[in-house]
C-alpha cells in the first residue's frame, strides 16, 4: 500500500519546493517513521542559499534534512526493540558495516557512507524532512521522556561529543571554542559535561553569545565589536588547553592558535572550507591539531545525555515552523542576529 508523503526538496538555489512521494511499506529490518520534528543546519542552508558548498554542489533535486525525530508507524521484519508509536531519534548516519573502516570502528569514514541529504556522492542521498520516512531499525534510538524537538538536536549534539572525544580528557581544563552557531552552544554543553573547568566563547553576534552564556559559557566576547578581546588570552604563550574551532574561520582559527599554551590541543570541527593555518605557531608551541567529522556511536550517547539531563538543548531550540512554511523557515534559520536552531514540524 501506497501512502501520501510530503517531502522538501531542493531544485537549485533559492528554488525550494514541497512534493508528494509516495512511499512502500518497511522490508525486513525497516521501520515507518512518522516524522515529528527536524532542525534546520548549516549544510541544508548552503544548499537553500547557494545550491552547495565548495566542490559539492547539487546536480539533480534532492530532499533536505537530517536532524530529524519520529514516532515509530510501522515495523518490518525482525524489528524488535521498537514499538508502535515510541518516539526515535534518527541517525543520518548510515555506513556499510563491510568497508575497511567500518570493520575498524571508524564507522565515520565509511567509504560507502548512506548520510541523508547530502550531495556529496552523485546519486544523491536524498534527505529526512518527509512527512515519512523508512529508516533502518539500527538507525532509530528511542528517545522515550524527550521530546520531539529535543530528539532532533541528537545529530547535532553527536557532532558535538566527537569533537569532545577528539580534544582528550577536559577535566579542570580551560577551552575556548570559537563561533557559537548550534555547534558552538551544543559544544559549550558538552565540554561543561565532560568536566571543562572555564569555557570562554567567541563569536560575532550578541545573541548568539547570549545563549553561549545559557549554555555554561563563563565568559562570552564577541570579537567583531572588541577585535582585542583575546589578548588577554595569549598572555605567557597563551592561558587555553583546548580550543574547539567552530566557526570554519582563519581569523577565529588563529586568535585560537595564538591563546592555546604550549602542547595545547586544536580541534577543527567548523567547516569553512581550506583555511590557512598559522603551522609556525603549531608548531613552535607543539599543539596538536585534530580534525573532527560528523560520528556514529556518538548519536546514542547524546539521546542517554539529554534524557539523563546531563544535557539541555532547550536554550538553543528558537524557532519551530510548520512544514508548509520551509521557506519562513529557511530564510529564519540564515539570520544569526535572530535564530539559533529552527526546527520545522511535519
Ligand atoms: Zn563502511
Amino acid at each position: 500500500m501506497l501512502q501520501a508523503n510530503q517531502s522538501i526538496v531542493i531544485h537549485a538555489a533559492h528554488d525550494l519546493r514541497l512534493e508528494n512521494h509516495s512511499i512502500a511499506k518497511p522490508g525486513p529490518g525497516e521501520v515507518l517513521i512518522n516524522v515529528q520534528a527536524g532542525g534546520i543546519c548549516g549544510s541544508d542552508l548552503h544548499y537553500y542559499q547557494h545550491g552547495g558548498f565548495g566542490p559539492i554542489q547539487l546536480r539533480e533535486p534532492m530532499v533536505l534534512g537530517h536532524e530529524v525525530s519520529g514516532r515509530v508507524a510501522g515495523l518490518g521484519a525482525g524489528v524488535e526493540h521498537l514499538q508502535i508509536g515510541q518516539l526515535a531519534a534518527i541517525s543520518p548516519s548510515r555506513p556499510c558495516h563491510s568497508c575497511s573502516y567500518c570493520l575498524r570502528d571508524k564507522k565515520n569514514h565509511c567509504l560507502n557512507m548512506r548520510f541523508y541529504g547530502s550531495a556529496m556522492p552523485f546519486p544523491h542521498i536524498q534527505g529526512a524532512f518527509q512527512q515519512q520516512l523508512i529508516a533502518d531499525a539500527s538507525q532509530c534510538v528511542t528517545a522515550d521522556g524527550l521530546t520531539p524537538g529535543q530528539a532532533a538536536m541528537a545529530e547535532p549534539l553527536a557532532v558535538c561529543l566527537h569533537a569532545i572525544g577528539q580534544a582528550g580528557d577536559l577535566t579542570e581544563k580551560t577551552v575556548l571554542i570559537t563561533g557559537c552557531g548550534p555547534i558552538g552552544c551544543l559544544s559549550i554543553l558538552a565540554a561543561r559535561n565532560a568536566g571543562a573547568a572555564r569555557i570562554i566563547a567567541t563569536d560575532l553576534s550578541d545573541y548568539t553569545l547570549g545563549i553561549a552564556r545559557s549554555c555554561g559559557a563563563n565568559i562570552a566576547l564577541n570579537t567583531k565589536t572588541t577585535p582585542q578581546a583575546l589578548e588577554a588570552l595569549q598572555a605567557e604563550k597563551g592561558q587555553v588547553e583546548v580550543h574547539l574551532e567552530c566557526s570554519g574561520s582563519a581569523t577565529a582559527l588563529n586568535a585560537g592558535v595564538a591563546c592555546l599554551r604550549p602542547g595545547g590541543v586544536l580541534v577543527q570541527l567548523g567547516l569553512g572550507g581550506d583555511m590557512t593555518v598559522p603551522m609556525q605557531t603549531i608548531t613552535a608551541k607543539e599543539i596538536t591539531l585534530r580534525g573532527s567529522f560528523r560520528f556514529h556511536p556518538e548519536f546514542a550517547t547524546a539521546v542517554a545525555l539529554m534524557q539523563s539531563g546531563a544535557i539541555t538543548v532547550d536554550p538553543l531550540i528558537t524557532h519551530s515552523f510548520a512544514m508548509s512554511q520551509a521557506i519562513t523557515a529557511f530564510d529564519t534559520a540564515a539570520d544569526r542576529s535572530q535564530a539559533m536552531k529552527v526546527q520545522l514540524t511535519f
